[in-house]
């Protein structure tokens, strides 16, 4: 029997994180925890593969918060900068190995350019020195690729003007979606988002929002593409976990930090 393929939620917050910096809402000064959110990353974890999705503004606290201490590959979303600046904290998953250790990086062209024009020293081979990340670049270009033993399918979804990319994340049969950033969903990436065990998607707030899907419009393409489970993260302080909860479908559920699904 194949070992379980399980998703821990690190972070379920947009980019200001909830509570926001200065705010009194009743959601940013909520005593339920499922309502402190960090910036939104996942770690997928075999018992032999654990593969980190972005390197968030909070990817210290996260590592420390769950014992996180070691990585075999990022994969990258987009370069949202609250899904990027985390970046030199992954020098912790670096410094335990020899200095000819690489670790790689799985993203898109223009998130890879992106990341390579943010954090010029890191990827100067000549400046590879122990301490410092070092990053292997593998740019996927929309094409499938392995991580030990999960595969992981790329699709392109529209998110503001960057190039943003979901990924469909397969082990032993079990196949994980993920688009936290994600305004709509484009006819030939929702053909590779049928039959899935779990989907997560973006549920920012419920008015509509230019850049990112709404509650409401998340809940439109969980019915239309009927995963087992339907998730919604990358919240803001407009979504309060109990109530919000209450009112969701079946078969759909809001993720908060910490939360952690073991698919088999
Ligand atoms: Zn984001
Ligand atoms: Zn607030
Ligand atoms: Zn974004």
């Amino acid at each position: 029997m194949s070992s379980p393929l399980s998703l821990l939620f690190l972070g379920t917050g947009t980019s200001t994180g909830v509570p926001v910096i200065g705010c009194s809402c009743p959601v940013c000064r909520s005593g339920d925890s499922r309502n402190a959110r960090l910036r939104s990353s996942v770690l997928l974890r075999t018992e032999r593969t654990t593969l980190l999705v972005d390197s968030c503004p909070d990817l210290r606290q996260q590592a420390l918060r769950y014992g996180l201490t070691a990585v075999d590959a990022v994969v990258y979303t987009h370069a949202h900068l609250d899904h990027v600046t985390g970046f030199d904290d992954l020098r912790a998953f670096c410094w335990k190995h020899d200095v000819s250790w690489r670790l790689p990086f799985y993203a898109g062209p223009e998130t890879m350019e992106s990341l390579e024009r943010m954090f010029p020293w890191a990827f100067n081979e000549s400046r590879a020195f122990k301490g410092y990340i070092r990053p292997e670049p593998h740019v996927h270009g929309g094409l499938p690729f392995c991580v030990g033993d999960v595969a992981a399918v790329p699709f392109r979804v529209e998110h503001a003007d960057a190039e943003t990319f979901g990924y469909v994340f397969e082990h032993g049969g079990v196949r994980i979606g993920y688009a936290c950033d994600v305004k709509s969903i484009p006819p030939d990436s929702k053909e590779m988002l049928r039959d899935l065990d779990v989907l997560v998607l973006d549920g920012l707030r419920f008015a509509e929002h230019p850049t990112h899907s709404s509650v409401g419009e998340s809940l439109e393409l969980m019915r239309e593409l009927e995963p087992k489970l339907g998730v919604l993260t990358h919240m803001g302080h407009d979504v309060d976990y109990a109530e919000t909860s209450a009112r969701l479908p079946g078969g759909v559920v809001l993720a908060y930090d910490g939360m952690m699904l073991d698919v088999e």
